[in-house]
C-alpha cells in the first residue's frame, strides 16, 4: 500500500468509526444528531464553506420532524460555472451502526473532497451533498434529502454532474447456495459444511462496483473513458432501470443531471445490526475514492450540454459490453453460456445476461 493509500484508509476507518454509533443515526435520534454534528466538523476541517447561508446544516421539516442535510462547497477556480456534486446519506434505516449503508459512502465523499481542496485542481466548485433521509420510511417521499435538497435548497446555479453512492464499503459477495454454478469451486459446497448459508466473496469478483448513470449524457461515455478504471476495482457500468432509484441520485436522474451512481449492490448485512464497520474493506474504499477523484476530475472539464431538465437516456451498449467483459474475466464465457448466449449483439441480449448475474445473487 503507498503511503498516500494508507493516508486514505486511516481517514476512511476514523470517519466511519465516528459515525457509526451503536445505536445507530435514525431520524431524530441522538446518534443521528451526534453524526450530524460530527459531519459539519469535518466539512469545517476539510475546508469546506457552507453551499448557502452560514451553516453547513440545512434543515427541513416535514409532518412535525426536523431533518437536516449537511452541504459544503470546495470552491473551485471558477465559481460562475455550474458546480460538482459528491453525494451521500447519513441517516440510518434501524438503530444499529449501517457502516456500509451509509456510512462508508459519507466516508468516501468525505475523503474526495479533502483531495479536491488539498490540491485546488478543480475549476468548478465542489459540491459535498450529505443528505438526509434516504431510509424507508422516508425513501422516495417528500421528506427524503435529496430530494428536498433539489427542489427547495438549491443556490440557484444547475448542478453541472454528480456522483451519488450507496453500499459501497463491501467485498461483492455471491450467496454460497450459487456457488454450484461457478465452474471448479461449485464442488466446494458439498465438502464445506454451512457453506450454503453464508455469502462468499471471491477472489474475481469481490472488488466489482457496479455503476449506473453512464446513460444520462452521451459525453459521460468520454468522461469516464478520460477518468479510466482505479486499479484493483473492476467497474461494470450497466443501466439504471435495471436496478431502480435505490439511492439519492433518482432526484438527479429525473431532472436531467448527467449523474454516475456507484454501488457494490445488496449483501448479507444489508439492513441488518450486523452491518458494522470491521466488516468494511477500506483498502476497496480507498480505491474507489481515487475512481472518485478522477471521475470529478474528467466531469470538471468535460462540456456537458444540457437537455433542459428532461431525463435523457444515451446508448451505452457498446460500452457496457466492454466494461462487464473486462471486469468478469474469466468468469464471462461462463456467465454468456449460463444466459444462453454465444455473443452479445442487441440490448436484449445484455438484458437476459443481466438478469442471468442477478439470479447468482450479485
Ligand atoms: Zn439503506
Amino acid at each position: 500500500m503507498s503511503s498516500s493509500t494508507r493516508t486514505t484508509v486511516r481517514q476512511l476507518r476514523a470517519d466511519v468509526a465516528a459515525i457509526c454509533l451503536p445505536k445507530g443515526r435514525k431520524v431524530g435520534s441522538a446518534g443521528h444528531k451526534k453524526a450530524r454534528k460530527y459531519l459539519t466538523a469535518r466539512l469545517e476541517e476539510i475546508g469546506c464553506e457552507p453551499y448557502t447561508g452560514d451553516s453547513y446544516e440545512l434543515p427541513y421539516q416535514r409532518n412535525s420532524i426536523a431533518f437536516y442535510n449537511v452541504v459544503g462547497v470546495v470552491r473551485g477556480n471558477n465559481p460562475k460555472l455550474p458546480p460538482l456534486l459528491v453525494g451521500a446519506h447519513y441517516d440510518s434505516v434501524i438503530a444499529a451502526p449501517c457502516a456500509d449503508d451509509n456510512a462508508a459512502a459519507v466516508a468516501i465523499a468525505l475523503a474526495t473532497a479533502e483531495h479536491a481542496a488539498a490540491n485546488g485542481c478543480l475549476e468548478r466548485d465542489l459540491v459535498v451533498a450529505i443528505f438526509d433521509a434516504e431510509e424507508p420510511p422516508h425513501f422516495r417521499t417528500n421528506s427524503m434529502g435529496s430530494e428536498r435538497f433539489w427542489h427547495d435548497q438549491l443556490d440557484g446555479r444547475p448542478i453541472h454532474a454528480a456522483i451519488i453512492m450507496d453500499l459501497v464499503g463491501h467485498d461483492v459477495s455471491i450467496p454460497g447456495s450459487m456457488l454450484g454454478h461457478i465452474p471448479l469451486i461449485g464442488g466446494l459446497l458439498e465438502k464445506i459444511p454451512g457453506l450454503a448459508n453464508r455469502d462468499i466473496a471471491l477472489p474475481l469478483l469481490h472488488s466489482l462496483v457496479f455503476m449506473t448513470g453512464t446513460e444520462s449524457h452521451p459525453e459521460l461515455a468520454v468522461a469516464l473513458d478520460a477518468a479510466g478504471v482505479a486499479s484493483g476495482i473492476k467497474l461494470v457500468p450497466t443501466l439504471n432501470r435495471c436496478i431502480g432509484d435505490m439511492s439519492d441520485h433518482g432526484v438527479f436522474r429525473e431532472n436531467g443531471v448527467p449523474y454516475f451512481f456507484l454501488s457494490c449492490g445488496h449483501w448479507e448485512h444489508y439492513h441488518r445490526p450486523t452491518d458494522t464497520p470491521d466488516r468494511l474493506n477500506y483498502k476497496k474504499m480507498a480505491r474507489i475514492t481515487r475512481q472518485v477523484t478522477s471521475l470529478l476530475g474528467a466531469l470538471d472539464t468535460q462540456a456537458l450540454r444540457r437537455s433542459g431538465g428532461k431525463e435523457r437516456v444515451c446508448d451505452t451498449l457498446d460500452l457496457e459490453v466492454l466494461y462487464m467483459r473486462r471486469a468478469f474475466g474469466p468468469l464471462w464465457g461462463m456467465l454468456l453460456k449460463r444466459a444462453g448466449l454465444t455473443q452479445i449483439q442487441s440490448r436484449k441480449d445484455v438484458n437476459r445476461l443481466v438478469k442471468n448475474i442477478q439470479a447468482l445473487g450479485l
